[in-house]
């Protein structure tokens, strides 16, 4: 045992980690969590299966004013190393699409139970509902005041996540206790969230999901797309395509940016085969009403939105002509929603910036402003796309606090 002693504030996935491996290396930690459990958002992660990491560490898949930041952080630390300490504690990971990685016994809780464990096995001493109020370094130790008195201690780790998800713990005292002790903040945006839209037509479609295809265009241009689930809400619109570009949205929101999506509502049929089938339905029984034709290719809910957008007349008893199917087809495949606002912090899984990454260690963690001051997971200025990505970033920057 050396004399280092250690405080962390935040017992999830990133503060687990740095606790467990700062133990091993010998120094006596504190975890302090504020919520009367740890890992809570461990345990829904996932829809409670939690999705752990991915198998396929990328950097295109992180996002942070300093990439080259993020680089040196997962150099040498890909999902094996995750792996090999996750089989350490008897845990098998199997893996799911896209690479996504998970427990085998498919809980979420039994990843927060065997690092309870190990955390406990190796002399963490975990304290919950412990709320830190404030932090103040007087020479070489750092004075915490908590809920339940004040703690002082040699080392710190920062390890408070974001204000995403409040509701699990998500809160900023993290970046106030930073930025009193001299950090920089880069801007919070909520990303991995639900969009909301003023449109009124979407609530008569809430419920309706399609595997569709979204672009983004902001001010008329186009930003990005992303393909997959498009779940129509009485607020606006969720599913994972949507998630998966709410951290544009988000951006360019608070940029004052119009903001617009086109939905393809077949992203599957091209343009061409579409007209081509329904010119063909139409050729063969011209009386049939096309919300009729429609029926067979889309759910009912949306046809009214599809033929209101394409100005199509409802009315049957007569012959579409190339013109109208055009404009039909047109419409399935662009169907528009302006974007007013997301649903927060409170509705976001993660949030954008935190703390600025050129004032800490990519090796270490630790602040190149305060000796013996470290950070780890969601409150640095790191993001991760959906599939694992931003546990891989939590559980890695907990990892390398013990390398200093
Ligand atoms: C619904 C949901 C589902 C998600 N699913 C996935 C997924 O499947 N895969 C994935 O990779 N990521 C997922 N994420 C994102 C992932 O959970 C976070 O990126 C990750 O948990 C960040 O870990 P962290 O340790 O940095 O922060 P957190 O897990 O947020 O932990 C921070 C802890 O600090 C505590 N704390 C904060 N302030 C104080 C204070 N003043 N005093 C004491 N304690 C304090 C909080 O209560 C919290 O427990 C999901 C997030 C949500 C909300």
């Amino acid at each position: 045992m050396n004399n280092e002693t250690m405080i962390i504030i935040g017992a999830g996935a990133a503060g687990l980690m740095s606790a467990i491996v700062n133990a091993k290396a010998g120094k006596s930690v504190t975890l302090l969590e504020q919520n009367s459990k740890i890992g809570k958002k461990i345990l829904v992660s996932g829809n409670g299966k939690c999705n752990i990491d991915n198998k396929y560490i990328q950097l295109n898949r992180f996002h942070s004013q300093n990439p080259q930041f993020v680089e040196e952080v997962l150099k040498g630390y890909d999902f094996e190393v995750i792996e090999k300490f996750f089989t350490s504690l008897g845990m098998e990971l199997v893996e799911g699409k896209e690479g996504k990685m998970f427990p085998m016994s498919l809980q979420a809780s039994s990843v927060v139970e065997l690092l309870e464990y190990e955390a406990k096995r190796v002399g963490v001493q975990i304290v919950c509902d412990c709320a830190v109020t404030s932090i103040d370094k007087k020479g070489d130790t750092f004075n915490v005041e908590t809920s339940q008195g004040t703690k002082t201690s040699s080392q710190l780790v920062l390890a408070s996540g974001s204000p995403a998800a409040p509701h699990l713990g998500g809160s900023n005292s993290g970046y106030a206790f930073a930025t009193k002790m001299g950090h920089s903040l880069i801007p919070r945006h909520p990303s991995l969230v639900q969009l909301c839209s003023d449109e009124e037509w979407v609530k008569s479609c809430a419920g309706v999901k399609v595997a569709g295809l979204a672009k983004l265009y902001a001010n008329g241009e186009y930003i990005t797309e992303k393909k997959g689930d498009l779940l129509f809400t009485n607020y606006g619109i969720s599913g994972l395509a949507i998630l998966d570009l709410s951290r544009e949205v988000s951006i360019r929101l608070a940029n004052f940016d119009y903001c617009e999506l086109s939905l393809d509502l077949m992203p599957h049929i091209s343009k061409e085969k579409l007209t081509n089938l329904l010119q063909s339905r139409v050729q063969k029984e011209s009386e049939k009403p096309i919300e009729l034709w429609l029926q067979g290719v889309m759910h009912k809910k949306l046809i009214g939105i599809i033929l209101e957008q394409s100005k199509s007349r409802v009315e049957a008893e007569r012959e579409l002509n190339r013109k109208e199917i055009n404009k039909l087809v047109h419409a399935i495949k662009n169907l528009k929603l302006s974007i007013s606002d997301t649903k927060g912090f409170k509705g976001a899984e993660v949030s954008t910036g935190g703390i600025d990454t050129a004032e800490v260690n990519p090796h270490t963690m630790e602040s190149k402003r305060v000796p013996n001051l470290y950070f780890a997971g969601e409150i640095l200025d790191v993001d991760g796309d959906r599939g694992g990505f931003n546990f891989h970033f939590a559980w890695v920057t907990g990892l390398r606090t013990a390398l200093g």
